[in-house]
């Protein structure tokens, strides 16, 4: 990768491909749109452990996932643009030790550890999204911080994933839930996991980058180092509003971001 003091925009960890049913646009095309970035890493959806749980249209299929791993390292021979293999991995109570065989047995450079279930609820999907109707949203917040706690005590994964990501569809917990975001915090601390500024936020109806400003600053006071995904499902959106993600990640605090190698961390300067 490239030097401390590099001024070029931030490696994008997070890039899908059509492989897990709801990205478009071919690989190469993802990283011909790296442009002003040091680099990019796909990091797209593993299978669903759970097969009840298989659906084309969220993840990719268990066999996909041979044709990812070399299809992105391909890539990354072919092209002059740094390029990460990463993955996407949802945790669930419960998986960790069928989880854990897995990616040991994968040649990945960081596993994103993303909560996108409270209990039965795909709350992220917009094809559940009437079930914000009603629903304690306090309580899906306090949930999700839980799961989060729960996904880096298990030490199973490298980044926490988009980190505020029920306010996606522009609900917000009636009054904050700081207790539950600090227990979050601390286990991924811990962890010694790394914290995504995600940009898709901004593309969705929240407007905002996950996280929110306030608890990124708390994610650096807490000693959590910083990493940025813009979550890309189509060429298009790679890197997308990175400067105001950079901005961002200044204004709470951090002067480096991590990128990874093999799964360990390698800190780089902040543009
Ligand atoms: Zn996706
Ligand atoms: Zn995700």
């Amino acid at each position: 990768m490239n030097g401390l003091g590099d001024r070029r925009l931030p490696v994008d960890h997070h890039l899908h491909i059509p492989l897990c049913g709801h990205a478009d646009g071919m690989p190469a095309e993802y990283v011909a749109a790296a442009g002003a970035l040091a680099g990019v890493g796909f990091s797209d959806h593993l299978p669903y452990l759970e097969p009840a749980m298989a659906d084309p249209a969220l993840a990719m299929s268990w066999d996909d996932l041979p044709v990812y791993l070399g299809g992105v390292r391909r890539l990354r021979e072919e092209s002059d643009t740094p390029v990460l293999l990463g993955i996407e991995a949802d945790y669930f109570p419960g998986q960790e030790s069928r989880l854990a065989n897995i990616l040991g047995e994968l040649p990945l450079d960081y596993v994103y550890g993303a909560v996108h279930w409270v209990g039965d609820w795909p709350f992220d999907d917009s094809r559940h999204r009437r079930r914000y109707e009603g629903a304690d949203i306090n309580k899906l917040f306090r949930d999700y911080y839980g799961l989060v706690a729960g996904m880096a005590a298990s030490g199973l994964f490298d980044v926490w994933a988009h980190p505020d990501l029920p306010k996606k569809f522009g609900y917000r917990p009636a009054e904050p839930v700081y207790d539950d975001e600090d227990v979050a915090l601390e286990a991924v601390a811990a962890a010694g996991m790394v914290i995504e500024v995600n940009t898709s936020g901004l593309r969705k109806p929240a407007r905002e980058i996950y996280p929110s400003l306030g608890l990124l600053r708390r994610a650096c006071a807490a000693g959590i180092p910083v990493t940025f995904g813009s979550d890309a499902h189509r060429p298009g959106e790679v890197g997308h509003e990175f400067k105001r993600a950079v901005t961002l990640a200044r204004e709470a605090g951090y002067r480096t971001y991590t990128t990874f190698s093999r799964r360990e961390k390698v800190g780089l300067t902040l543009p």
